[in-house]
């Protein structure tokens, strides 16, 4: 193999493991923003379990407003703030927040110690109590959390009804469990009264009479205007009553936090859960963790899906560390196979520098005999003198040439070795490095698309919208930019629950690609919003083809509960201009879509 051939397939494995660090980079990234979300919701959920007796009275607005703050965020680290925010309404001090970032390790862990300090648990429960803090003692990590806090709800439990059988036994057989309440010294009342309603009967009851009361599951047959698809599509395994939910609200106003603020709470992980990014399994399991939600109005339902979803998250960043894991080691191995190949290059180029030197000495020792023979001829009297010095002389020469030529052949046959090793060596790594291509690039591909819609998502947007503007500036190229937004969705959710909210997405999504050029690029920008890359195209004639999409969109025979349901969707249409950036051209068709939604609804406006 020649040089070049081997220092082409290095410099190629030098690109490759380059461009595994930057993933490898990225993945790290990736991996802290997964392992920060996770401890904040874990965090979360042991609060809310444990710790929130004070209601916040400006939760509702707090939440309204983190709604707004949560539009399309891809990062998961942005969510620190929500989840910041929602801690602190449900009682949680921001400095907090600052502790458990600097220990992750034991912050839930001295919460929960601090938790039995302020708690009286009886005497009685002496024993058990300190097999707790033993446990807690021995937590090594946020994952002994969920263990502790299980540990905690019985301990906490058994001093529940030891409390209440004592004030059973002092207010008289006959007394009522309100009368028993009523007389509970306040201090008492104030430290166990949530946990009592977290674990009384009464909640669970409720909750019992709640299941009782869902109505079976409705049919959702879905065709489009053209009348091309009639998929009928069960809105929800589990049956939906509102009202009867809302009764059960107002009986479980007695919570901690007021039925309303855990239904808003709620409100926001659902909408966590819809924008993390996960694979798709977990996203599978994220939809399940959404649909317990709905309805939501008990703290500790609520606390267990913050659970539910910290695990997810876990599960989620256990994924990406083992990628991480995978690509270090093979980088690690890639490392050697090239530093092996390095030291066989360099053993070539001093077998090679050898073969230099060798022949040159050749040279200078036939050299100086050939210089000793003119001399001898020179001074040759005797002619058999003459002829015993250039025998000898000539022996002297074939031995230098024997000696260099058996060199030679010892250091091709080196070189031979070395050559075949590096041949070996260069295609396993060229073989690992293309399979590893593949699988980066399988990887790359997938984590550009939506998981429910199958569409791009909103990081492929981001690039194609950058690569559009960027031909945009070289060749001039125009294109057209559509932001579309389903009307009213949040009332769609709110009325048929998400599941069925998540299967006229997928149908929206269906219809906007099937009807779209194939040059057109279309993307789930996030939530009901979808993005439509328009190249070479005209503003008017988009403006056309849209309108006309947005009509089949609202011809989408929607069903639910055999009642025709009409969905519509509006649109901003905007034509790339000089000087536009991501940013720009984005707001302009989302100012579109707002004037859209002002006039109305269900219409598409171009802004110029
Ligand atoms: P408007 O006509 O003004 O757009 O009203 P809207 O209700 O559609 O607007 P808003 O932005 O208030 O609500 C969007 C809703 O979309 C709220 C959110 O829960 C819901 N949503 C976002 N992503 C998903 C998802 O993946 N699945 C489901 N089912 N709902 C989602
Ligand atoms: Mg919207
Ligand atoms: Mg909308």
């Amino acid at each position: 193999m020649s040089d070049r051939t081997s220092d082409k397939g290095s410099r190629k494995a030098d690109l490759w493991q380059r461009k595994y660090y930057e993933s490898l980079d990225e993945l790290e990234q990736k991996e802290k923003q997964w392992s920060e979300l996770e401890s904040l919701l874990r965090l979360l959920s042991s609060r809310l379990t444990l710790l929130s007796d004070a209601s916040d009275e400006q939760l509702e607005k707090k939440l309204d407003k983190l709604r707004s703050n949560l539009r399309y965020e891809d990062n998961v680290l942005k969510f620190q703030p929500l989840i910041n925010d929602i801690s602190s309404a449900i009682g949680k001090s921001e400095s907090e927040i600052k502790v458990r970032k600097i220990d992750p390790e034991f912050q839930s862990a001295s919460i929960l110690n601090s938790l039995l300090d302020e708690l009286n648990i009886p005497a009685v429960l002496q024993r058990q109590e300190k097999h707790v803090r033993k446990r807690i003692g021995r937590a090594k990590s946020e994952k002994d959390i969920p263990e502790l806090i299980k540990d905690m709800a019985e301990l906490l439990g058994l001093g529940i009804e030891h409390l209440v059988e004592k004030e059973r036994e002092r207010a008289g057989a006959e007394a009522s469990d309100e009368q028993v309440k009523e007389k509970t010294d306040t201090k008492e009342e104030e430290k166990t009264g949530l946990l009592k309603k977290l674990f009384s009967k009464t909640k669970s009851e409720a909750e019992e009479t709640r299941r009782s009361q869902q109505p079976e599951a409705v049919e959702v047959p879905v065709g489009t205007a053209a009348g091309s698809i009639d998929v009928p599509v069960d809105v929800s395994d589990e049956s939906i009553d509102l009202d009867a939910g809302q009764d059960t609200a107002e009986s479980e106003s007695v919570l901690a936090l007021s039925a309303d603020d855990i239904r808003s709470a709620a409100g926001v992980l659902i909408e966590l859960l819809e924008k993390l990014d996960l694979p798709h399994d977990l996203s599978v399991e994220a939809g399940l963790i959404r649909q317990r939600l709905e309805p939501c109005y008990e703290q500790e339902k609520l606390a267990q899906a913050l659970e539910a979803t910290a695990a997810l998250v876990a599960e989620a960043h256990a994924r990406v560390f083992d990628e991480k894991k995978e690509l270090e080691a093979f980088l690690k191995q890639l490392t050697e196979r090239l530093q092996e190949i390095d030291k066989d290059l360099q053993e070539t180029a001093r077998l090679q520098q050898l073969s230099i030197t060798g022949s040159q000495e050749v040279n200078a020792a036939v050299e100086e005999e050939v210089r000793g023979i003119e001399q001898s001829v020179e001074k040759a009297g005797d002619l058999s003198m003459l002829q015993t010095d250039i025998q000898s002389r000539v022996i002297i020469i074939r031995d230098h040439m024997d000696r260099f030529l058996q060199a030679e052949l010892l250091r091709d046959r080196q070189s031979g070795d070395i050559s075949e090793r590096l041949k070996k060596e260069l295609n396993a790594a060229e073989e690992e490095i293309e399979m590893l291509r593949k699988q980066l690039e399988k990887e790359r591909e997938q984590s550009m698309k939506d998981v429910l819609t199958g569409l791009f998502n909103r990081k492929a947007y981001d690039q194609y919208i950058n690569d559009e503007l960027a031909r945009f500036k070289r060749y001039g190229s125009p294109f057209v930019l559509a932001v579309w937004d389903v009307d009213r969705f949040k009332s769609i959710n709110d009325q048929y629950g998400h599941v069925a909210g998540d299967k006229v997405l997928k149908i929206i999504a269906t219809v906007i690609a099937e009807n779209t050029r194939e040059t057109d690029i279309v993307a789930r920008y996030g939530g009901e919003e979808f993005v439509v890359i328009m190249p070479e195209t005209k503003v008017e004639a988009a403006y056309k083809s849209l309108d006309k999409l947005r009509g089949m969109i609202e011809d989408c025979a929607f069903h639910f509960r055999s009642k025709p349901v009409v969905i519509t969707a509006s649109c901003g249409i905007t034509e790339v201009r000089e000087g536009d950036t991501p940013e720009s051209i984005f707001e302009r068709a989302d100012s579109g879509l707002y004037r859209a939604k002002e006039n109305g609804r269900n219409r598409c406006e171009i802004v110029e």
